[in-house]
């Protein structure tokens, strides 16, 4: 079979190799086999690998769904009965958090900082001296609107100072950017198939220890559908989902894991690297500004600054890239106008150097000076 290959410079779904996507064509089979649970079984121990974990201390969740649903059953199913949690929130994806509490009306408090800066851990200190009632802190690791990475080694550890748990977003940097669960004090952390782990769509897994796991079976069962202890539980008893899982999509997954091993976190993270630096490159060639200064940025989203050219238009853009087999992709700021470009997925710098030809030849076709040009 003969798969177009597409280069996805968004911040996942990310390029996937064309063995995983054929992973997914296979004989049916029912879930409920032993066969299928076994299958999960070695998913879920790798899941927990991937993070260095014991596994006697974290377990893998599986779920499906998006990264959104990990971000939900974390907030919902962790907190007990009267406290609070406290919401770092420096960017799109940690506001998403604290709209998640709204949601399902969680005291918390929504420690709103400055989107284009790490988070100021004196201010997150005081917050818990003085917030004695916060059971569960939560932060995004990088903050996959801007590419902003956070310090969690040193939020988890005050987290653990202050008594409570620590639970991080880690779905744009798990199974890219190295993360040892227990050094970076992470209680519970999240990703989704289709990002670092170069699978598809609708798989989502949390990590985390399964002692806490165990205690929140007597915390409110505030979701009936997305509970962490039930599924766990369930998974602990009877190898399975409670409810019908993503067959196809898990097929997928493991065939990525098995490639993720044989590139090697270290190697797979020097690509990654190595991806990214050719998007410094070629935004330097073309004159563009970056939002996040470098020494802040996680490695693998690059938020650009849009030129003020009356020519510049994003839409034309992105088609003109699209047309040519690479996605680029609107910011998500809030005020900054911006686009994105992304170092997830299976490619490598030969990818890079052939967008920013066509990415070239679209200012080009749209009139826009190059380079570009800021007031
Ligand atoms: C992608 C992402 C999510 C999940 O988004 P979905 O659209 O639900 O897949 C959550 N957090 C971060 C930091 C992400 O990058």
């Amino acid at each position: 079979m003969d798969i177009k290959r597409n280069i996805l410079l968004n911040p996942g779904p990310a390029t996937t190799t064309d063995t995983v996507k054929l992973a997914q064509v296979v004989p049916d089979i029912c879930p409920r086999e032993r066969e299928f649970a076994g299958r999960m079984a070695q998913l879920r121990g790798d899941l927990v690998r991937v993070v260095h974990g014991d596994p006697e201390q974290y377990t893998a969740v599986l779920f499906c769904g998006s990264g959104t649903l990990c971000m939900d059953v974390c907030l919902n199913s962790l907190l007990p009965e009267g406290k609070k949690a406290l919401i770092v929130h420096n960017g799109a994806y940690s506001a998403r958090a604290a709209d998640i509490c709204q949601a399902y009306h969680l005291p918390h408090i929504d420690l709103e900082l400055p989107y284009d800066r790490p988070a100021d851990l004196t201010i997150v200190e005081t917050t818990l001296r003085e917030n004695p009632n916060i059971a569960l802190v939560y932060a995004t690791h990088n903050e996959t609107g801007t590419g902003l990475l956070n310090p969690i080694r040193e939020m988890g550890a005050l987290t653990h100072q202050y008594g409570a748990i620590f639970v991080t977003d880690t779905t744009s940097t798990y199974a890219m950017r190295p993360i040892d669960i227990e050094a970076e004090n992470i209680d519970f952390c999240m990703a989704s198939a289709q990002k670092g782990l170069m699978a598809v769509t609708g798989l989502s897994f949390i990590i985390g220890r399964r002692d806490v796991i165990e205690a929140s079976r007597d915390y409110p069962r505030r979701s009936y559908y997305a509970n962490l202890y039930r599924q766990y539980d369930y998974f602990e008893r009877t190898g399975e989902m409670e409810f019908t899982p993503p067959v196809q999509t898990v097929y997928a997954a493991i065939q990525a894991m098995k490639e993720y091993w044989n590139e090697g976190e270290t190697a797979k993270w020097a690509r990654h690297s190595r991806a990214f630096a050719a998007i410094h490159t070629g935004l330097e060639s073309l004159g563009f500004q970056e939002l996040i200064s470098r020494e802040w940025q996680a490695g693998l989203v690059a938020a650009v600054r849009c030129p003020d050219d009356p020519r510049w238009d994003f839409d034309r853009i992105h088609d003109l890239c699209y047309a040519q087999g690479f996605t680029i992709y609107p910011g998500k700021v809030g005020t900054a106008d911006t686009f994105r470009l992304c170092a997830l997925g299976a490619i490598d710098v030969p990818d890079i150097q052939d967008f920013f030809q066509v990415f070239r030849d679209a200012l080009e076709t749209c009139g826009v000076a190059i380079p570009v040009q800021y007031r």
